[in-house]
Formats: C-alpha cells, structure tokens, sequence
C-alpha cells in the first residue's frame, strides 16, 4: 500500500479547558487501518505529525511485511538493518521465554494456513507435516555484536505478523513524542501505543479486557478476535497457530495484555493466545510491568 496516493482524513474538535485541539486521522497500513490521535495546537501541527508517523510505519510495512516480495524480512539479509533487526531480537526473546508458543519461523505453516483460508479448506496435513520441518526458532540466531542473522535451514521463512504492528505502533508514536507532541495515541487494529492522556485527563480510556482503564505512556493488545479465521466441522481455526502442531488454535480465547510499549503487548498476547491462560499469565507476570486478562469468546 503507497501511504502517499492514500487520502488522510483530518478529524478536529476542541479539548475543553486547553488550548490544544484533539485531531485525529486513519490511513490503510499493513493490512490494516492504522488511527493516529493527537492534542496539538493547529491543524498545521496535527497534518505535520500525521504525516511523518504515517510514513514511518509504511517504511517499516517495507521492511517487515511477509506479504512483499522484496521486503527485508523476506530477503533474510545477513546483517539485518536496525528496525528488522530489533523485531526479530524482541521475537527471539518471546520465543525462548514462552517456550516456543511464539515462533516467527512459522512462516512456511502460516503461508498453507493463509491459502487455506482462502480456498475454504484445511491445510493439507502432509503439506502442514513438510512445512513444519523448516520452522523452529531455535534454527535462527541473531548476534548483537556483530547484529548478523544465521539460518541452519535454507528454505526458513519468517512471518513477524504477531509483533509487527506493535512495533510499528511505537515507532509511529516515537516520531509523535519526537516532534513535541505529548499526548498522542496509535492504533493499529488491536495493537495500542500511547503517550500523555488528553489534556486534564489521568489517562486515555481504553478498554483492557471487559474494564474501561485510564492509561497513559503504555500499551495494550488484543489478540485472538478472530477477525481472520477459518470455519470448518463446526471448528474455528485461528490465524493464531500452535507451534508444537502446526494447527491454528481453536481454544476460544480473547487475550488482551497492557505492556510499557506495544512490542512487547503485541507479541504477549499472541503468545499467550497459544500457551492458554494458566501458562500464559505466568509468562506475562514475569514481565516487568505487563498483565493480562483472558477471557472466554
Ligand atoms: P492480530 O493482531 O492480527 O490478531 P496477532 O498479533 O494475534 O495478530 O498475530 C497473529 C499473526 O501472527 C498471524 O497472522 C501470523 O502472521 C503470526 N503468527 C501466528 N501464529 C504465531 C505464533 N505461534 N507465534 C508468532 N507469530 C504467529
Ligand atoms: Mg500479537
């Protein structure tokens, strides 16, 4: 998607009790709809910040996409750029820590589950069986010092989809913070990255789970709404795929996590989508400053 032929819609009202003015605009990133909120004080201002955090996550869709060809996540570099290289640092780290239920190497089982979705099938178990033999995380190593990436098996594909957009939605909110807006707000679908509440506010108010919280300089994710899924013999199958059997997870979860940055939320509730809620909390309580709330659908 070209961010610059997309039109942007510039929203604006006025903040009571403050000169700044809340404005707010959506654009088509990523395969989603990405929403940018922002106090600033002139539509001068608004149009200013919207743009470069706009372009900063269409930048990083080019780099992180699994959809694009000649995307850098696709080409596997050796020595990474800085952006792919930090995402596959944060997803490496997850993957060890969750024991695997987040795994970024799927991406030779998450392409059969895309096309399956499409043809209204399931994947071919032996084709599911073949592709599975490619994936493991622990065949992909990254060394920070020299930041060069190695693969053990050649045919590896990557798919950075459960943690790319909250890494998009702190980037896009780091050029906001950059360019002197404070209170600011990223949406990426079901990926939340925010910095100072609305003026005279505590806090945005985000819905984390079933309760309306007052948040502010954190992030929230929620995964598993099931919004691309497969329907077959009265099972769901989510986008969401088990690592240890190749099969999207027909647990009915919704898993929305709070995390200081959306990296982190992102990349937790995918995990724990897989690891269900008994193992899945006790990884999110391990992380510094982060929770979860787990709900049956
Ligand atoms: P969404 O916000 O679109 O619901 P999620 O953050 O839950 O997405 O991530 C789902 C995506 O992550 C899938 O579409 C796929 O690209 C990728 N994925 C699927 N299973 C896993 C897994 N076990 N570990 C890491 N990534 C996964
Ligand atoms: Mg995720």
């Amino acid at each position: 998607m070209s961010s610059s032929l997309t039109p942007l819609f510039l929203f604006a009202t006025v903040a009571f009790g403050a000169e700044l003015q809340r404005f707010e605009a959506v654009e088509p990133h990523m395969g989603t709809l990405v929403r940018i909120e922002v106090y600033v004080a002139s539509e001068a201002d608004a149009k200013a910040a919207f743009r470069s955090a706009f372009d900063r996550v269409a930048e990083l869709d080019d780099i992180l996409s699994d959809y694009k060809p000649d995307s850098e996540l696709n080409r596997l570099p050796a020595h990474p750029g800085a952006d792919l290289f930090r995402v596959l640092q944060a997803a490496q780290q997850l993957a060890h820590d969750s024991g695997g239920a987040f795994d970024i190497t799927m991406g030779p089982v998450t392409r059969l589950w895309r096309s399956a979705r499409q043809q209204h099938r399931l994947p071919d178990p032996a084709a599911l069986g073949e592709a599975l033999q490619h994936c493991g995380y622990r065949k992909l190593h990254l060394d920070r010092a020299t930041r060069t990436l190695t693969v053990d098996d050649p045919a590896m594909q990557l798919d950075v989809g459960g943690i790319a957009k909250g890494y998009a939605a702190d980037e896009a909110l780091a050029v906001l913070t950059r360019a002197g807006v404070r209170s600011a707000l990223v949406a990426m679908s079901g990926d939340l990255a925010f910095s100072d509440g609305p003026p005279g506010t505590r806090g945005w108010r985000i819905d984390a789970g079933g309760t309306v919280r007052e948040l502010s300089n954190a992030a929230v994710s929620t995964s598993g709404d099931a919004e691309q899924h497969l329907e077959i013999g009265g099972l769901r199958y989510s986008h969401i795929i088990d690592p240890a059997t190749g099969m999207g997870i027909t647990r009915p979860i919704t898993v929305t996590v709070v995390a200081p940055n959306a990296i982190e939320s992102d990349g937790l509730a995918t995990a724990v989508s897989v690891m269900g809620e008994v193992r899945g909390l006790e990884l999110v309580r391990a992380r510094h400053g982060a929770s979860a709330v787990v709900r049956e659908r």
